[in-house]
């Protein structure tokens, strides 16, 4: 188990110092921004939309290491991925990809910080442009996620 936590340590140390798909995308289809006061953490989310799939995603901001290292993780996770798929993303797929399904409270809201930005900001699009009735499920979802 030790041998394990010290893989995801340094998954987590390798991604706040290199984060993925990190960036401004000009012009995104969907583009959503929140912070977490508590920690200082801080995303946007940007992403292209196309034939009902997300061709391209990156964010910016400032965080602590779990959240950099979850919204990389999150990204590598969205990209390419229908939008249907997109919308099921649970939060123990981001967890479990850095060993913090245990995580204590106080940092989960560092961990679910890009997920919530990214299920809004769906939201947000598909409430606007597709007129998608499922789309207020997304948003208490959202709400739901802390
Ligand atoms: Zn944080």
């Amino acid at each position: 188990m030790s041998g394990n936590a010290d893989i995801y340590h340094e998954m987590i140390v390798e991604y706040s110092r290199h984060p993925s798909n990190y960036g401004k995308i000009e012009n995104p289809d969907i583009s959503y921004h929140d912070s977490n006061p508590l920690c200082g953490d801080s995303i946007d989310i940007f992403m292209k939309v196309q034939d009902n799939k997300v061709t391209d995603i990156k964010f910016q901001g400032r965080g602590c290491a779990i959240c950099m290292s979850c919204t990389s993780v999150l990204t590598e996770l969205v990209k390419g991925k229908a939008i249907d798929d997109v919308k099921k993303i649970q939060k123990d797929e981001i967890l479990g990809e850095l060993g913090l399904q245990n995580l204590q409270a106080v940092r989960i809201k560092c961990a679910l910080l890009s997920l919530k930005v990214l299920k809004y900001g769906l939201y947000t699009y598909l409430a606007g442009k597709l007129k998608d009735a499922n789309a207020d499920a997304l948003k208490a979802e959202a709400s739901a996620l802390y």
